[in-house]
């Protein structure tokens, strides 16, 4: 591809050097672009042009190597970071990266202590949170760094508006007693996803509710955020302070059905492709993996490749999922397996050795991560964020 690659990075994402694994004998990788990555932060930074951008490196940044991409997303001028859970945010800064970074998924008992030493920005959406934190930057002798979640409609984390007013009051408090410090309010849609939706109108409604509660009761925080990728590509009004996007920075729309990732300039950020194990001619009527869902219609060429549901290729597609092969889509032959699966090359003929491109970002004539989520039932998030730590991520663009 001319590229350049720096390095890759195999499973759990420990960084190896290249040594005995030569790239160029892989059996599948993921290829990371980190130059789109780059280019699609600055094209979200643009579409909200008033506000900071945090990005969500959650989930292993869906699948694309987390430290990684959050070093890239900062090089293109994000100024926070966003993951899920604690651990995910500790491991930025076992990393060494210093920036903002706020995380969201607790349950009790959580690393808080571990969590305000590091200078992280924790979430809290309710009153025991409040008191784990506080007890945490007592102990450590420091002030906590707390941004409230109030849920204005999503019904999963975050607190509820007739519990919002205490959850303001007892935070005043803590901030008075030098435990705390909240920095940021925020949010998360339910349907932004879904421009128009009633349900949009009526969350921002009750977040500038909770806002002005907040502000009454003395609270000034640093950030007010509510925007993921869809609200930020289609919601102006929603951009507050800071969005937070996800999956738009690894170049996948969020809103295929408004319009692909080119139409929001944005560019796929990974390529997964494997080696064909096998190619070999078989007779007609030939069955075809677990179950004989195919049989193969004439002698014909059947190609092996060598990833399966172990690597993140969903069964679901199977019968179904596309995938680029001696230069045409081709469609997997019955059963995806845990680690292989078949395609019918009928007429044409490939060796063992060959490309074979499951998704990319479109220009070789490759399916993309959307094609294979139309595949499969499921959406493109989950595409790309499933493929398995045994699939090695090649870093380019670097
Ligand atoms: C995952 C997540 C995001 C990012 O969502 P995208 O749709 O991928 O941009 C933003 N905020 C929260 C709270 C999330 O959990």
């Amino acid at each position: 591809m001319g590229r350049q690659t720096r390095h890759v990075t195999v499973a759990q994402g420990r960084p190896e050097t290249l040594g005995a694994m030569d790239e160029t004998n892989l059996r599948a990788q993921a290829t990371i672009d980190l130059a789109a990555l780059r280019s699609n932060v600055a094209a979200l930074r643009a579409r909200a042009p008033r506000s900071g951008l945090m990005a969500v490196v959650k989930a292993d940044a869906y699948g694309h190597g987390m430290v990684p991409c959050a070093r890239a997303a900062l090089e293109a001028g994000a100024g926070w970071l966003g993951a899920a859970t604690p651990e995910e945010a500790l491991a930025l800064r076992a990393a060494g990266i210093t920036a903002p970074v706020l995380c969201w998924l607790w349950t009790p008992g959580g690393p808080w202590r571990a969590a305000v030493e590091a200078d992280l920005d924790v979430t809290v959406s309710a009153l025991w949170a409040l008191r784990e934190v506080s007890e945490a930057a007592a102990a450590a002798g420091r002030t906590a760094r707390v941004q409230l979640k109030a849920d204005t409609g999503l019904g999963r984390n975050g607190a509820q508006p007739a519990e919002w007013p205490d959850l303001v009051a007892a935070a005043r408090a803590a901030e008075a007693a030098g435990l705390v410090k909240v920095t940021g309010l925020w949010s998360h849609f339910a349907c932004a996803d879904e421009p128009g939706h009633p349900s949009i109108a009526a969350q921002l409604a009750v977040f500038r509710t909770a806002l002005e509660t907040a502000e009454r009761a003395g609270l000034r925080p640093e950030v007010r955020h509510m925007a993921n990728s869809p609200a930020t590509l289609t919601l102006p009004e929603a951009h507050f302070d800071l969005v937070r996007t996800g999956v738009a920075m690894y170049g996948i729309s969020p809103v295929p059905q408004v319009g692909g990732p080119a139409e929001f300039g944005l560019r796929p950020v990974m390529t997964l492709s494997a080696r064909l194990a096998s190619a070999k001619r078989v007779p007609g009527g030939h069955g075809v993996s677990y179950g004989h869902h195919y049989t193969t219609p004439g002698e014909t060429t059947l190609a092996l490749v060598p990833v399966g549901y172990a690597d993140g290729v969903p069964r679901h597609a199977s019968g179904t999922g596309p995938v680029l092969v001696a230069g045409k889509w081709r469609t997997v032959a019955g059963r995806v397996a845990m680690d292989q699966f078949v395609v019918d090359l009928g007429g044409d003929s490939a060796d063992a050795g060959d490309e074979a491109v499951l998704f990319g970002p479109g220009d070789r004539g490759e399916p993309t991560a959307e094609d294979w989520a139309r595949a499969a039932g499921t959406i493109a998030y989950e595409i790309v964020t499933r493929i398995g730590t045994r699939v090695p991520r090649v870093y380019v663009g670097t």
